[in-house]
């Protein structure tokens, strides 16, 4: 039987990142991924990550000219519901890739570092050694079933997560099924803007309230018009239609191509790993909670499980719960608790009318520069700024901008934050204390709910969700 340091699952940015590191640093790793090479990431066209984070994580910037770069832009701000006010975060370089090709380029990076790479290879089962432990996997291909030995098996498969769902109840890495609720169907359309005179960069920019966003395409006289919703796409495409061409006047424009795909939108799993077996990137729900996007979100992770991995494997020692354990807990610090202590203040935020939300953006209270230009990362909420938050929108509702019953959630949403803040610094050093505290966690995130709760009741029943 062949036997590997490493077996990745999935080979999309997550997988392919985390294979090149290991490979790069010495250890024998295979990579599978269930399709063939043609049709690797063809769900959508253009994606984005900040230059700053994929110099950050060593990602090459293909040459312009070549068949993986598209494009670079300098961010884009946020805008209030009815166009009037927008918050711009720090000036970025953002570079839009083309997906299946920027894939492959990724896989020859891990190929070269050392990485086997075996596409059409589709994972069908987790293999448990006496004790119970991961000890390898099954897949199949055109040739057949094969079995591999790992002392390391990478759940890298996404949104199926289905290495992950196959662990024991009993398992530090919960075991759920993403549902309806705790995905965004994204919606992308490819649109062409009827009068030449109008610059489609100068549009660039995210309406929070709708969960719509206008990106480049690469084109001078068109964009990408996003929206995401939960429960399904024509959900995402009534919110469109009903909410964001209703409030915002937009230039004409002739839609060129619609894309679909989804992203996970859900709390961080609590634990990555379990003895032999770790759950990375969306398989593990780790997108930023603003705009869903994942891809350096999930290197974030990679990066200190390859340092903890590797550090173990060079002192043989065993890639047990225990031994990985901190990865969890560098985690958290890191990146967990400012992503999710936002959700619930997100879901707040989604509970004002427009014409609140407009009152706020203008105020700079909530959809402020410091929260908004953050994206969710290195964001340091003071009690200062909590409470300068509170005399905010004390005065709107003195004032009749905002009514009495939104003041509920928001304040539900700023308590939720610092619950979350509160619990996840308790997090559990060893697993000893852990599911204790999942315990204390599940009970937390019942209470919180999500962003699901906060669809448009009125159009689900018409569309009979
Ligand atoms: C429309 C849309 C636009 C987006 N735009 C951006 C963006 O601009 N920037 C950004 O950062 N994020 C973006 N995201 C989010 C981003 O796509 C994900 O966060 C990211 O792709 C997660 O990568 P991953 O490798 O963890 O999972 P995935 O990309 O889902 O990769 C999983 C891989 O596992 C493979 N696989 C599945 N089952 C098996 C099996 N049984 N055996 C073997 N392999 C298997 C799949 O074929 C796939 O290659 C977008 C999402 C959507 C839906």
């Amino acid at each position: 039987m062949e036997k590997y340091d490493v077996l990745v699952i999935g080979g999309s940015t997550t997988g392919s990142w985390f294979a090149r590191k290991m490979a790069e640093k010495g250890h024998k790793v295979l990579m599978i991924e269930k399709e063939e090479k043609k049709n690797i990431s063809r769900a959508y066209d253009i994606f984005h990550m900040s230059k700053k984070e994929m110099d950050q994580f060593g990602l090459e910037i293909p040459e312009p000219g070549s068949k993986e770069f598209g494009f670079t832009f300098e961010g884009s701000p946020v805008m209030s519901p009815f166009g009037n006010y927008a918050k711009s975060g720090k000036p970025a370089t953002v570079v839009g890739l083309h997906k299946h090709e920027y894939i492959l380029f990724m896989h020859e990076k891990a190929k070269k570092a050392g990485a086997k790479i075996v596409c059409g290879a589709e994972f069908t089962e987790l293999v448990f050694g006496e004790n119970g432990k991961v000890k390898g996997a099954k897949y199949k291909t055109s040739k057949g079933e094969k079995e591999v030995e790992a002392k390391l098996v990478a759940d890298c498969t996404g949104i199926p997560a289905l290495a992950r769902r196959q662990l024991p109840d009993t398992s530090t890495v919960e075991n759920f099924r993403l549902t309806n609720r705790d995905v965004f169907f994204v919606v992308l359309y490819y649109v062409k803007y009827l009068d030449e005179k109008v610059r489609a960069r100068d549009l660039d920019a995210s309406f929070l309230n709708y969960k719509v966003w206008s990106a480049p395409s690469g084109e001078e006289h068109g964009a990408i018009l996003g929206v995401g919703g939960n429960y399904g796409y024509d959900y995402a495409e009534e919110i469109f239609k009903t909410q964001f061409r209703k409030n915002v006047k937009w230039p004409d424009y002739k839609v060129e191509k619609v894309e679909k795909g989804l992203t996970p939108y859900h709390r961080g799993i609590y634990s990555f790993v379990d003895d032999g077996f770790i759950a990375l990137g969306d398989t593990a729900c780790l997108t930023k909670p603003t705009c869903g996007e994942g891809c350096t979100s999930s290197l974030v992770q990679c990066e200190i499980a390859v340092d903890v991995i590797d550090g173990l494997l060079k002192e043989d020692k065993a890639l047990s719960r225990e031994n990985m354990w901190s990865i969890n807990c560098e985690y958290i610090k890191k990146q967990g608790i400012a992503f999710d202590s936002m959700r619930p203040l997100l879901m707040g935020i989604v509970s004002l009318s427009p014409k609140e939300a407009e009152y706020l953006f203008k105020k700079d209270i909530i959809f402020s520069r410091k929260i908004l230009g953050n994206q969710g990362e290195d964001l340091d909420i003071t009690p200062k700024d909590v409470a300068d938050i509170l005399t905010g929108i004390a005065t709107g509702v003195a004032t009749g901008k905002i009514k009495p019953t939104t003041v509920g959630a928001i304040a539900k949403g700023l308590l939720g934050m610092v619950e979350v803040t509160n619990l996840y610094n308790q997090y559990p050093d060893s697993p000893a204390g852990y599911f204790e505290w999942k315990d204390k966690a599940d009970a937390m995130w019942d209470k919180i709910g999500s962003m699901a709760d906060k669809c448009d009741k009125e159009i689900l029943r018409r569309l009979g969700y």
